[in-house]
């Protein structure tokens, strides 16, 4: 396109889809032209749906869906990772709110990249969007990784505290991923954890791996943290998780990520079978 020229032909090959994305991306961000996906997430005691994952989605016009492992990084380095994440947040809530209205006891859970857990108004503008939206703080849970925790551990941890102390839950993603100790889990404001889906999907190729989820689950239970496995693809590694007496599945044997208009529709087509 005639919009590729304007970077001119000596940048490196991935230079300019990067620079497009970044302006690009600026203008779906300020157009409100990002989408909030769902994914379901089931207690394996009770087979109930607990609640949701929100999923940020990017329709780009010409190069067609881009998945947000590629475009979070780049929102995050252009400045556009606030205005995206409080979208996402006010879109969850406002469906979190009509799903409550409706009598659907759903919690919903929200992605915090690295720099939202540091952007200097978080908590206000949390605590701002829950009473905006009349959602219960316990309804809502804010994910975050191991990593973006690193980053800067006193200062994460005293913004943990503080939406902790709103009555937010907080969960550790991707957990297992980083490079952490696993005591300082417990040093965490956490009330959940989310076992990183490379451990789940390596669940049923051998004894190792299931030796990795049940310590995980062991050090969570003893912890007192509820227990996510993320990425449960079959009946096989729902069953296995069931017996480990995990918590919570996510995953597309499951349902995968929908539009928020989707949900209520598969809740009730799940419910008549
Ligand atoms: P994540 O938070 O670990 O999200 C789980 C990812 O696994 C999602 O990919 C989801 O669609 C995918 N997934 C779920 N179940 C399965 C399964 O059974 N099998 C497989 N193979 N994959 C499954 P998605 O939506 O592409 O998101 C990728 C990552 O992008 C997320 O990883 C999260 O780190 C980030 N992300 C997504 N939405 C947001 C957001 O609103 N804000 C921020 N900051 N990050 C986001
Ligand atoms: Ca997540
Ligand atoms: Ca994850
Ligand atoms: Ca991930």
């Amino acid at each position: 396109t005639s919009r590729l020229r304007l970077y001119g032909p000596d940048l490196d090959a991935d230079g300019p889809r990067r620079l497009t994305l970044v302006s690009e991306l600026r203008t779906a961000v300020l157009d409100g032209a990002l989408e909030v996906h769902v994914q379901p997430q089931a207690a394996l005691a009770s087979g109930r749906i607990a609640g949701v994952e929100a999923l940020v989605r990017w329709q780009h016009p010409s190069l067609g869906p881009i998945g947000p492992d590629e475009f979070i990084p780049v929102a995050e380095r252009s400045g556009l990772i606030g205005p995206l994440t409080s979208q996402v947040l006010d879109a969850s809530l406002a469906a979190c709110a009509t799903w409550q209205a409706g009598g659907h006891d759903l919690a919903v859970a929200v992605n915090l990249s690295t720099r939202s857990l540091h952007e200097a108004d978080l908590v206000e503008h949390v605590a701002r969007l829950l009473a905006c939206h009349g959602v219960a703080a316990e309804k809502l849970t804010l994910e975050v990784t191991e990593g973006s925790v690193m980053v800067d551990p006193t200062r994460s941890v005293a913004v943990l505290r503080r939406l902790r102390d709103l009555g937010v839950r907080l969960s550790v993603d991707d957990f297992g991923t980083g490079y952490s100790s696993l005591s300082y889990l417990q040093r965490l404001p956490v009330q959940e954890v989310k076992i990183d889906r490379s451990f789940v999907a390596a669940l049923h190729s051998g004894a190792e791996n299931v030796a990795i989820v049940r310590a995980i689950i062991t050090l969570g239970r003893n912890l007192g943290l509820e227990v996510v496995a993320e990425g449960v693809e079959d009946q096989a590694t729902w069953d296995l998780l069931t017996s480990l007496d995990c918590d919570l599945v996510q995953g597309w044997h499951l349902a995968r990520a929908m539009p928020i208009d989707d949900l209520l529709p598969w809740l009730a087509a799940r419910t008549v079978q």
